[in-house]
């Protein structure tokens, strides 16, 4: 079995002013225990191999000392460029927290501001009290290559999705308590209910529980940044792309304003009223126009809407214990007949 080498197994680490962590070489270091080695500079050791990234998602160098900083990094980490974005990314935090889609520390904004470079903000700091000087610099396999705080541990969530689409060049990911609702339970987001959702966002993947920070965490969103802006973490919260900030931290709101709706419309004790079919393409053409994507592209018509939501009602997958359709309609017809015959005794 691995080791699994955690912050607590480290933490002793900086009264003995060690420079070097050595770990069996098949271990597996959490992230948190990754993140406290950099920031006392101790580098991880595995045995039988130099320095290297170990189990746990991160093809990253483990716990590298501090680093100096590339120059063409730092140019491109203290640009006006950088700066506008990096208070772009503060604002974004801002505003999440503000409207408690975030908590604790949770959450995390980027933006890949070059071909291999993306700013993101780092661990172990609430969302309400980000800075500029906060703001860290990545690259693709995650390696911190500028900034003094440390990066958050699933920045890898937000590289894999910028990987598969190259749109995505900004990503917000957060837990906005209406559309993590949805998350945590088999409900579907329903389709075709308000146009901006339709427009903006469209349909709403949900992809599968992995732990957070893991490299399988990451991976878990591959399958739908393709034809999603929006995707559901399972039993975890929300992530956006977009390649604008502002638009991606949009999506985050109107999915949690849509989801927040359709709870409060399932109160009401009325059956909901979809958008028709015939006028959603409508919609789909202007989303086009805007350059986003929708899974519909292609569908049929009759294929728009084809969710037909009611609390408890997974749609993608028939909840064969709940009937509907012709089959609710046949059990109808036997227990009326049963009543009838009963009736008539
Ligand atoms: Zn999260």
């Amino acid at each position: 079995m691995k080791q699994v080498i955690a912050l607590k197994d480290v933490t002793g680490l900086k009264a003995s002013g060690a420079k070097t962590f050595t770990a069996p070489a098949d271990a597996i270091v959490t992230p948190s225990a990754k993140d406290f080695l950099r920031s006392i500079g101790v580098t991880i050791q595995f045995d039988g191999a130099s320095t290297a990234g170990n189990g746990n998602g991160s093809s990253a160098p483990a716990a590298a000392a501090e680093p100096k900083w590339k120059p063409e990094h730092v140019k491109l980490f203290n640009s006006p460029e950088a700066q506008r974005i990096k208070e772009h990314i503060v604002s974004v935090s801002h505003r999440l927290w503000k409207r408690e889609y975030v908590d604790g520390n949770g959450g995390n904004v980027s933006y890949r501001i070059g071909p291999n470079e993306v700013l993101c903000t780092p661990t172990l700091v609430s969302k309400g009290i980000m800075r500029v000087e906060d703001i860290c610099m990545v690259d693709l396999a995650g390696n911190q290559i500028a900034g003094t705080a440390k990066r958050t541990s699933e920045i890898f969530l937000h590289l894999e999705a910028m990987k598969a689409q190259p749109k995505a060049r900004a990503c917000v990911h957060a837990h906005p308590p209406h559309a993590t609702a949805f998350a945590i339970t088999g409900a579907e987001v329903p389709r075709c209910m308000i146009p901006e959702m339709e427009v903006l966002v469209g349909t709403v993947a949900k992809a599968k529980y992995e732990t957070p920070g893991t490299q399988a965490f990451a991976e878990t969103v591959l399958p739908y940044c393709k034809d999603h802006n929006c995707i559901l973490l399972q039993n975890h919260g929300v992530l956006t792309w977009n390649e604008d900030l502002e638009k991606a931290y949009w999506f985050m709101e109107i999915v949690d304003a849509y989801c927040r709706t359709v709870v409060i419309a399932s109160h009401l004790g009325s059956a909901f009223t979809q958008i028709p079919s015939s006028k959603i393409g409508d919609l789909l053409k202007i989303k086009q126009g805007l350059g986003l994507p929708d899974e519909r592209t292609g569908l049929k018509e009759a294929d728009y809407c084809a969710c037909e939501f009611r609390p408890g009602v997974v749609c993608s997958n028939a909840n064969e214990s709940s009937p509907s359709g012709p089959d609710l309609e046949a059990i109808v017809k036997i227990v009326t007949e049963e009543v009838v015959k009963a009736l008539s005794k």
